[in-house]
């Protein structure tokens, strides 16, 4: 008896021993410290808006604590070398759709390609969930959303020809506040509006009572025109976005200072353009060894749709070049959007062919890099994300060579991280792996 409490008192003695060392060591670390720290080291950094060579950034808890020359690192901290590699802010879509059913899959694809946010410009009371569930949990594994949740259009208006399931619309008699209000209530981030003459649509009153009305409510106002005159139309009546750029004739003398005197932003959607008019002949993924294995099934299925024969007959990718460069010489902020899973893209892998459409219409490789970061952040207000920088989100995206030289670069992809925690991409060269 007498040796067995010996034993448990040497026992006890022991344990508060180690649990000494352990409350030692323990208070010689930040609390943060067991989260995984994340280094990159010696790494050209695109931070949103510049290069910064040779850099190192240090990644804790999910957010980016420091970026600059090296510095000391906690020696537990994942070292990633970034020898010959360039880290950029995880990629915006800023025009997508989820549909009903898809929303999860779509994400995911999209952060297979390095979106780390997309920007849904016409939804459903689905996507709104899935973009709450998203933030509350801080979901990784899937790109994050917002969304305009269902868009405003008028009776037999675009997109209600497409089936679906059936919407809200604004009839000619409607309190265009109580409307706007209702569609605010139902969650979604920002208002879209459906200005298209192809169907019925808002008149230029209505149109101009609902972006007053939105604006009464602080919500941002984007919408989706095809036409110069329409996108006219559209820039008077107030709105801060275009979520499309025309196609149907060459920027008219004037329009883009008229554009920049309204301080609109533009999503011009090339890839969606090149779509509809069979620009491309032949899909600009097929021989890209980047890229190739990397496609999923789901996103397959998308990119092999066509549009209808003749659906963009009256349209020219060349009118909605010569806008966006117009655009960008005067000023107005381009945001890289692609308008997936329209025929022929994908979520994900089509923004890496939008930023090379873009950089063909006059966008240096930086300005367009930058139209899928910093920009579509600072047009939406969005603070946490768009920048490598001290305190934002650690949604980053590694390349290798240098973007800003070839904007092709994006697709070489390296690693993909959303907050903090690395991205296993779905590979065909990976036979087991289910997606
Ligand atoms: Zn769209």
């Amino acid at each position: 008896m007498q040796a067995l409490s010996e034993r448990m008192k040497s026992l006890a003695a022991a344990l508060a021993v180690s649990l000494l060392l352990l409350g030692a060591l323990l208070s010689s670390v930040p609390a943060q410290q067991s989260e995984k720290a994340l280094v990159f080291r010696n790494v050209d950094v695109f931070d949103g808006s510049r290069m910064i060579r040779h850099a190192t950034v240090f990644v804790r808890g999910g957010m980016i604590r420091a970026v600059g020359a090296d510095f000391a690192v906690p020696p537990s901290a994942q070292v990633v070398d970034g020898k010959g590699k360039t880290l950029l802010p995880g990629l915006f879509d800023a025009h997508t759709h989820l549909g009903v059913t898809q929303g999860e899959q779509f994400l995911q694809d999209a952060l297979d390609f390095g979106v780390t946010t997309e920007l849904e410009m016409f939804g459903s009371d689905a996507s709104v969930a899935l973009r709450k569930k998203i933030s509350d949990s801080g979901l990784t594994g899937i790109a994050d959303l917002f969304t305009a949740g269902v868009g405003i259009t008028v009776p037999h208006g675009h997109p209600t020809q497409m089936g679906g399931p059936p919407i809200p619309t604004l009839a000619p008699d409607d309190d265009v506040q109580a409307f706007v209000d209702a569609r605010i209530a139902e969650g979604g981030d920002y208002i879209k509006i459906i200005y298209e003459h192809a169907f019925p649509t808002l008149t230029k009153q209505q149109l101009e009572d609902v972006v007053a009305a939105a604006h009464r409510r602080n919500k941002l106002v984007v919408i989706h025109i095809s036409t110069q005159s329409d996108a006219r139309d559209a820039i008077a009546a107030g709105v801060d976005g275009l979520a499309h750029i025309f196609a149907d004739s060459p920027p008219e003398p004037g329009f883009s200072e008229f554009a920049a005197q309204h301080h609109v932003f533009v999503i011009p959607t090339l890839s969606v353009i090149e779509m509809a008019t069979g620009a491309s002949a032949k899909p600009w993924w097929q021989d890209v060894p980047q890229a190739s294995p990397y496609i999923t099934p789901s996103m397959r299925r998308t990119l092999d749709i066509k549009f209808p024969p003749g659906f963009g007959a009256r349209l020219k990718l060349a009118h909605a070049e010569a806008a966006v460069g117009a655009l960008r010489r005067a000023g107005v902020p381009i945001l890289a959007g692609t308008d997936a899973p329209a025929p022929g893209l994908a979520h994900g892998l089509s923004l890496h062919h939008e930023l090379e459409l873009l950089v063909m219409s006059g966008l240096t490789p930086l300005a367009a890099l930058a139209s899928a970061t910093s920009e579509p952040a600072r047009a939406f207000g969005f603070h946490d994300r768009g920048r490598i920088a001290v305190g934002l989100r650690a949604d980053l995206l590694l390349v290798n060579g240098d973007p800003t030289v070839d904007i092709r670069a994006t697709r070489d992809i390296v690693g993909i991280w959303k907050l903090g925690v690395p991205h296993l991409r779905y590979s065909a060269n990976r036979p087991t792996e289910k997606r």
